[in-house]
C-alpha cells in the first residue's frame, strides 16, 4: 500500500523533514529484524485530531522492547508527547501513527547489546486497511498453511519487526489465492489471529475470541471491543478455538488498529454471510468511541 507523504517525522528527539528521516544500510534491524513497533490511529474529532488509546499503545511498545531486552532511551511520557507533537506539527485531521524502536547503526552480529537503540515516529493519512468496502460488506478470508510463531521461538506477545515475516508469508499465500486476509492457526492447530488483526466469532449470541496464549497479539482494539461488548450485556468468552468454530459461526469479525472492525464474509469458502447484528452494533459503538463520542471507552 502506498504511503502518503506528510512533512515531518520524529527521530531520536526531534522532528526532521520527511525525506531526511533515513538510516544507514548497516542498520542492525534491517539485517536481523531487531526492532519493535506500534500501530496507532488518530481520528478527527470536534476538538481536532485525537489519538485513540495512546498511552496503552506506548506501554505495549515498552512491553515489546522488554521481551527483546531493548532499552528505550526515552520515557513513556516522552513518547506520548512526541506522538502528539508529530500529529500536531503535520497538521493532519486523522492519520495512522507508526512508532518504531530499533537497533541502529554501530555493530553487527547476533549479540546486539552494543548497538544503539533508535526511536522514530512517523505518521501518514491511511484509510481503511482492508478497503472501505470491507467495513460495510466484509472480507473473504482463508486459513493459511503457515502457522503462527511459537511463543518459545519468536514470541507473538511482542510486536517485533522480524516477527512479521510470519504474517507476510500468510498474507502473500492467501492474497495470491484471491482472498482478502489470512487467519493463522498456532502449531497445536488452535486459531490465533489474522495476519494483523484479532478475530472474534459469535454463536448463539455469545462472543468468543482466542486467548493470548493461543498466539494472538494482545490487541488494543480487541480489548476495546471486549469492553464495549460487556457493557452492552453480551457474553464474551476467551477460549481456544479450532477452524470449525470459524466455519460454524453466526458472525465473524476482525479487530485491529489498521483494520478497525471488519466483518468476515466467508472462511475457506464457507459462507458466514452479510455482517450480522452484533458485529454491526459493536462496530458502530467502536467508531463512536474512536471519535471521542463514547467517553467510557476511550
Ligand atoms: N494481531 C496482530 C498479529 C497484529 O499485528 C495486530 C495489529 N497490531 C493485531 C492483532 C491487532 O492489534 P491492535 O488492535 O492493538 O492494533
Amino acid at each position: 500500500m502506498a504511503i502518503e507523504k506528510v512533512e515531518k517525522i520524529w527521530m531520536n528527539g526531534k522532528l526532521v523533514p520527511w525525506d531526511e528521516a533515513k538510516v544507514h544500510i548497516l542498520t542492525h534491524a534491517l539485517h536481523y529484524g531487531s526492532g519493535v513497533f506500534e500501530g496507532i490511529r488518530a481520528y478527527q474529532t470536534d476538538k481536532g485530531p485525537a489519538v485513540f488509546r495512546l498511552t496503552d499503545h506506548i506501554k505495549r511498545l515498552f512491553r515489546s522492547a522488554k521481551i527483546y531486552s531493548m532499552e528505550i532511551p526515552f520515557s513513556v511520557e516522552d513518547l506520548i508527547e512526541a506522538t502528539k507533537s508529530t500529529v500536531r506539527e503535520n497538521k493532519v485531521e486523522s492519520c495512522y501513527i507508526r512508532p518504531v524502536v530499533f537497533r541502529g547503526y554501530g555493530g553487527m552480529g547476533l549479540n546486539p547489546t552494543s548497538v544503539p537503540v533508535d526511536v522514530a515516529i512517523a505518521i501518514w493519512p491511511w484509510g481503511a486497511y482492508l478497503g472501505e468496502e470491507s467495513l460495510e460488506h466484509g472480507v473473504r478470508v482463508k486459513i493459511s498453511s503457515f502457522r503462527r510463531n511459537e511463543p518459545n521461538a519468536i514470541p507473538p506477545a511482542a510486536k517485533a519487526c522480524g516477527q512479521y515475516l510470519n504474517s507476510i508469508l500468510a498474507k502473500l499465500e492467501v492474497t495470491a489465492a484471491g482472498y482478502d486476509e489470512a487467519v493463522l492457526l498456532n502449531s497445536q492447530g488452535y486459531v490465533s489471529d489474522g495476519s494483523g488483526e484479532n478475530i472474534f466469532a459469535v454463536r448463539n449470541g455469545t462472543i468468543a475470541t482466542p486467548p493470548i496464549a493461543s498466539g494472538a497479539l494482545e490487541g488494543i482494539t480487541r480489548d476495546s471491543i471486549i469492553k464495549i461488548a460487556q457493557d452492552k450485556g453480551y457474553k464474551v468468552r476467551m477460549r481456544y478455538m479450532v477452524r470449525t468454530d470459524l466455519y460454524l459461526a453466526d458472525e465473524l469479525f476482525f479487530t485491529g488498529t489498521a483494520a478497525e472492525v471488519v466483518p468476515i464474509h466467508s472462511v475457506d469458502d464457507r459462507e458466514i454471510g452479510d455482517p450480522g447484528p452484533i458485529t454491526r452494533d459493536l462496530q458502530k459503538t467502536f467508531f463512536k468511541a474512536v471519535k471521542g463520542e463514547e467517553p467510557k471507552f476511550i
